[in-house]
């Protein structure tokens, strides 16, 4: 997990955080990432600064490891001085070594947010499911933190003052705030009310408007004016150019038309929940069910 350097904003990683999301889904499967319904509770990790150091870190490791269901998973949580904020050895266990950065000893309260971080390497190493590169498996470890519950806590630990910044983890925190919202919207829960965090509160509020944006989109029929309207103006390009075969995605556009020879024409677009691509046919009024998180989509094709 990395750390320091000047906060970085906005959504740079967004595809990567969306691929990650439809490589939880793909991996897990609708049902088992029902099972994360409920967050890790803000009790269950809270470490004061009158706690014993390791025996704290030991019992907020252990409820970690008990969220995401890694029975025989036992973390040995150790400090040192180190550059980046933690790391943990990934091995065939069932016992892992985490190493948690020297200043976390006077920063207790976001040891929590630490562990979540390298308590999902582990997830994700058992589950074999990675990302090809370094930065692109963080995002993943991220995301997937976040989705399953965990990673409240590392948005929260992002704050700013006149002194000082801190943040963790490498999305951004309105970054954080998407991926808390996606989760938000599937299981009606507020992370809101356990922010310490008045910057932890404005990122997820911006992620919350972009996590909306997904759901507005067409051909989706909660899509705005302007998207509708330059959609139908798409669609007439798509069926001219279709006796000349061409067509396809253009970048920024969400939505393809895919003309094939001698089909009716298709039209395809991201799940506005899990991100996995939907085809329908261009007939109006349409009612799909995404097969991958089965959220059921009203479309005006
Ligand atoms: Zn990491
Ligand atoms: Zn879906």
């Amino acid at each position: 997990m990395a750390n320091g350097g000047p906060v970085e904003h906005g959504f740079p990683h967004l595809e990567t955080v969306r691929a990650s999301i439809t490589a939880l889904y793909r991996r897990l499967s609708y049902d088992t990432v029902r099972t994360f319904s409920a967050s890790v509770a803000p009790a269950d990790v809270a470490f004061g600064d009158v706690d014993d150091l390791h025996l704290g870190a030991q019992r907020v490791a252990r409820e970690l490891v008990r969220h995401f269901r890694l029975p025989d998973a036992r973390l040995v949580v150790g400090f040192r001085e180190m550059s980046h904020a933690a790391n943990v050895e990934l091995t065939a266990g069932p016992e892992y070594f985490v190493e948690l950065n020297d200043r976390f000893r006077t920063h207790r309260r976001d040891i929590g947010a630490a562990l979540a971080h390298e308590v999902t390497h582990v997830y994700l190493h058992r589950l074999d499911l990675s990302f090809p590169g370094t930065r692109e498996n963080e995002i993943l470890t991220d995301t997937v933190t976040t989705y399953l519950g965990a990673g409240w806590l590392l948005l929260d630990a992002y704050r700013e003052d006149s002194a000082s910044s801190q943040k963790l983890g490498y999305l951004t925190p309105e970054e954080f705030g998407y991926v808390l919202a996606k989760r938000s919207l599937l299981f009606g829960e507020d992370p809101s009310v356990w922010f310490t965090s008045p910057q932890a509160y404005t990122a997820y509020g911006k992620g919350m408007d972009r996590a909306r944006e997904d759901a507005r989109q067409p051909p989706l029929t909660a899509a705005g004016w302007a998207g509708r309207r330059r959609y139908a103006h798409d669609r007439r390009r798509a069926r001219e150019q279709r006796e000349q075969r061409e067509g396809g995605e253009r970048p920024g556009v969400p939505y393809a038309f895919t003309p094939e020879g001698g089909e009716s024409l298709k039209v395809s677009f991201p799940c506005p929940t899990c991100r996995q691509r939907i085809r329908v046919p261009v007939r109006g009024r349409v009612r799909a069910r995404c097969a991958l998180c089965r959220t059921v989509l009203e479309c005006d094709t």
